[in-house]
Parts: C-alpha cells; structure tokens; sequence
C-alpha cells in the first residue's frame, strides 16, 4: 500500500499518519521530520534547511527528491508507505511519476485558512518521533509530556502565526496544484493512477480518521 496525504499545513497529516502507518504496518515518510532531524543533528543539509524552514519557504525540489528516493528504496519500504508532507510541488510529483512509484491513493485532508492559525498555535511535537498533538482538540495525557516516551514536546519554531501564514500562502501558490494533478490522474481510468480520496478534516480526529 502506497499513500499520499496531501493537505494544507495543521491539516492533521502527522496526526492521521499515526493511525494508517500503525493500521497498514507501512513506515511514514515525513519530509518535514527528516529536515528537522537533519536540522537537530547540523548536518550541511539541515544548516541550509533551518532558514527557510523558519522562513515559511519550500527546501529546494532537488534535495527533496533526492531524501525521498534514498528512503523508499529502504527495506522497510519494500510493502509501501505513507508520504506525509511530499510531493509539495509539481515537480516533485512529477519525479516520482518519471521513477514509476506508483501510488495506490492519495488522500487529501481539507480545512479551511480560518481554522489553520488556531490549530497551530496548540500544536506541540514529539520531535525525535513526530508525534503531534493539540493542546485543546488533542491533548497529551500528562501536559507537555509525549504519552510512548514521556519526553518533553515543544512547540515548532515555524509555528509563529506569521509564518503560519506564509506557510499557507506557499500552500495555495505551490501545493494545491496537486489537487488537481492526482483528481485528474485518478479520473484517467489508467490502471497504475491513484484513488482519490477527499476527507473533510474539519471534523474530530477520531471522526476523519
Ligand atoms: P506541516 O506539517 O506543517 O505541513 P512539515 O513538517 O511537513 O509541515 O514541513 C515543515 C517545513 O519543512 C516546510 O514548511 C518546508 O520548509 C519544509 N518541507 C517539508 N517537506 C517539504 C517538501 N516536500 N518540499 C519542500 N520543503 C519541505
Ligand atoms: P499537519 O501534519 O497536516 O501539519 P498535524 O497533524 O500536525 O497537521 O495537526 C496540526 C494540529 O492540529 C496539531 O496540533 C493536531 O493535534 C491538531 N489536529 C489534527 N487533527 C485535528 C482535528 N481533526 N481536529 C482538531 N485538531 C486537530
Ligand atoms: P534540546 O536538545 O535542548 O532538548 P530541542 O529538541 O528543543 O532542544 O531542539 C534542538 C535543536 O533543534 C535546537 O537547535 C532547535 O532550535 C532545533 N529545533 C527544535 N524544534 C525545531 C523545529 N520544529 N524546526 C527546526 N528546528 C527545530
């Protein structure tokens, strides 16, 4: 099984990726938590990501495609995975059409800018695993503390309600396009296209889940 989750920064990509990678035993790929790793341990890459992390902008599509096709030719991705933030732009789902990475659905999770600011502002990370949660609509058992490992979250340094928005105006100019790339993909009856999914992500998590 091979997925895509697409939708808007705060979605709830990383939150629904939990279920399905623990539901279908698939890994999740999550280019966001690989830079942020990278930036964590200072590798070159992570020292040119940080700034334009903290910035709002988009890691050059090279480099992402680069991370992306070292990480699918793992072992653990042999069965498939879930892409969790990736392709972000055309010519990053291009490169994964031209390498004959076929996916079997992309599901898009659609919320609106109004309600984007007020999830960001509560959401805390796990860093060393991903895990998100929301202080109000997905709190942690013990407050501030990760409910596997009982480390400390932290809030993202690009969670910044300007920078929310930044994020969210790369998102409309760069990213919503695939929309319209894997609905059209999905349409063709071609036999290796993606299903496309649409789940309003708007309501509890449980309930888009
Ligand atoms: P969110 O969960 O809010 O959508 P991510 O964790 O996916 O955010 O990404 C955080 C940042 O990492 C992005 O704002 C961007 O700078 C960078 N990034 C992540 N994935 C990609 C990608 N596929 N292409 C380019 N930049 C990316
Ligand atoms: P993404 O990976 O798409 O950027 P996250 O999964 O990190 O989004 O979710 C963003 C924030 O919104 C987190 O704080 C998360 O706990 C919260 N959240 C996720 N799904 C929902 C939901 N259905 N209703 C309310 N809050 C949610
Ligand atoms: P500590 O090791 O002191 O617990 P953190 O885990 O909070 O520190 O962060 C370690 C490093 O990663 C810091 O340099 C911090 O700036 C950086 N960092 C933390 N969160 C993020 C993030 N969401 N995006 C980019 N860099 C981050």
């Amino acid at each position: 099984m091979r997925l895509i989750l697409l939708g808007a920064p705060g979605a709830g990509k990383g939150t629904q990726a939990n279920y399905i990678k623990e539901k279908f035993g698939i890994p999740q790929i999550s280019t966001g938590d690989m830079l942020r790793a990278a930036v964590k341990a200072g590798t070159p890459l992570g020292l040119e990501a940080k700034a334009i992390m903290d910035a709002g902008g988009l890691v050059r599509d090279d480099i992402i495609i680069g991370l992306v096709k070292e990480r699918i030719a793992e072992a653990d991705c042999a069965n498939g995975f879930l892409f969790d933030g990736f392709p972000r732009t055309t010519p990053q789902a291009e490169a994964m059409k031209e390498a004959g990475v076929n996916i079997d659905y992309v599901v898009e999770i659609d919320v609106p800018d109004a309600n984007i600011i007020d999830r960001m502002s509560g959401r805390r990370v796990h860093l060393s695993s991903g895990r998100t949660y929301h202080v109000k609509y997905n709190p942690p058992k013990v407050e501030g503390r990760d409910d596997v490992t009982g480390e400390e979250l932290v809030q993202r340094d690009d969670d910044k309600e300007e920078t929310v928005k930044k994020r969210l105006a790369v998102y409309h100019e760069q990213t919503e396009v695939l929309v319209g790339f894997y609905s059209k993909m999905a349409a063709s009856g071609d036999a290796t296209a993606p299903k496309y999914v649409k789940v309003d992500g708007t309501q509890a998590v449980e309930t888009v889940r």
